[in-house]
């Protein structure tokens, strides 16, 4: 064979391994089937040949053009096609994508859980309320600086006359603020609710959503979480509370935690108190104190208190014969501590980064 033709096939052959992409093997059919390429110079040669030899070496240059062909022609199926799946058994499987609970709905449902085994039942109210169920019965009236604390988010007047027009709702309570509907600012109101269907003794908590009208920062949001309990009977008194609360917050946190009461002002308990707990970041420190706790040794968690006689007298109990304690906290507040969150808006943002870490 021509050395030369010799050549370029050995070239091929050494070449065509190399070739794992388009533009490479573009370059390959450039070089040696192209216009200008190698073959195609080596056809100018044949013409300047005499007959006999030009029948001999034109057999041997079509032999060679067939076999570059060729092998394009394979690399170009090999690229083009799919690559090959081969399934085995012993392939591990892919998982799939399931969601989980979000960091509230854990949280919640361990709290439920802790203070079931405390004795304490589990009730929903609704996340509409009226005036009077909102602040009226649990004496906040409408001139009480009291209602400065809370910015309301008021639903649409008309629209709800209307929905009352439809449904012929009957109003019973016509001396009662029940006109004015509003998203509820806590979740207090469902206690008046319980209060006038149930009869003491009860120990219940109500969790849930509750809407304050105001603007959003690190340690605000206008929608967040409540849980608030409730306990009604003999026993009920601020030891027991104090009490519950340990208990609650030592399961919650898995470590032995003190609870520290502090006098504070709210309108439906009287005396009330604000109760903080041991900062579970310097709790075994033998000097007490950290950055998350600013050196006191206790975080802030909530409000308390025992419930006022005026509560009472609105849902028509005699409090001369009934007492009991009422306490309420932040959910994403207690979550927030727990894993060092330090923005609560996170917890609505639907990011996933933030979501899938729980
Ligand atoms: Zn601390």
């Amino acid at each position: 064979m021509n050395e030369t033709l010799e050549g370029i096939l050995k070239e091929v052959h050494q070449i065509r391994d190399q070739i794992k992409d388009v533009e490479t093997l573009e370059n390959f059919r450039v070089k040696f089937l192209g216009r200008k390429g190698l073959l195609a110079n080596l056809a100018d040669e044949l013409k300047s040949l005499d007959d006999e030899k030009k029948k001999k070496f034109g057999y041997q240059f079509n032999l060679a053009k067939k076999e570059i062909e060729s092998v394009y022609e394979e690399l170009k199926q090999n690229l083009v096609q799919e690559p090959k799946v081969r399934f085995s058994f012993r392939h591990p499987g892919q998982k799939p994508l399931v969601g989980h609970l979000s960091p509230i709905s854990l949280a919640l449902n361990q709290a439920i859980k802790i203070f079931t085994n405390l004795g304490f039942k589990t009730i929903l109210g609704s996340e509409i309320e009226n005036e009077y169920y909102n602040f009226d019965a649990l004496n906040i009236p409408a001139d009480h600086p009291a209602r400065d604390l809370w910015d309301t988010f008021w639903l649409d007047q008309k629209k709800e006359e209307e929905v009352d027009k439809k449904n012929q709702r009957s109003k019973k309570n016509k001396n009662k603020n029940t006109d004015r509907y509003l998203l509820r600012t806590h979740t207090s109101p469902s206690q008046v609710h319980y209060l006038e269907k149930n009869f003491p003794p009860f120990r219940i908590i109500i969790p849930g959503k509750v809407f304050r009208y105001e603007a959003t920062d690190k340690t605000h949001e206008f929608e967040f979480h409540q849980l608030e309990g409730l306990a009604i009977g003999a026993g009920a008194n601020l030891a027991e509370l104090k009490g519950v609360l340990e208990k609650f917050f030592s399961e919650f946190y898995k470590k032995n935690l003190k609870i520290r009461l502090r006098p504070a002002y709210f309108p439906f308990v009287e005396p009330g108190l604000e109760f903080d707990v041991e900062c579970i970041f310097c709790l075994n420190q033998k000097k007490k104190g950290c950055a998350i706790c600013k050196q006191s040794g206790f975080i802030e968690i909530g409000g308390a208190g025992m419930v006022h006689p005026f509560v009472f007298k609105s849902v028509g109990l005699d409090s001369s014969k009934n007492y009991g304690y009422a306490f309420g906290l932040g959910l994403e507040r207690i979550i927030m501590i727990r894993y060092k969150i330090n923005d609560i808006r996170l917890f609505h943002s639907n990011d996933k980064r933030f979501i899938e870490q729980f």
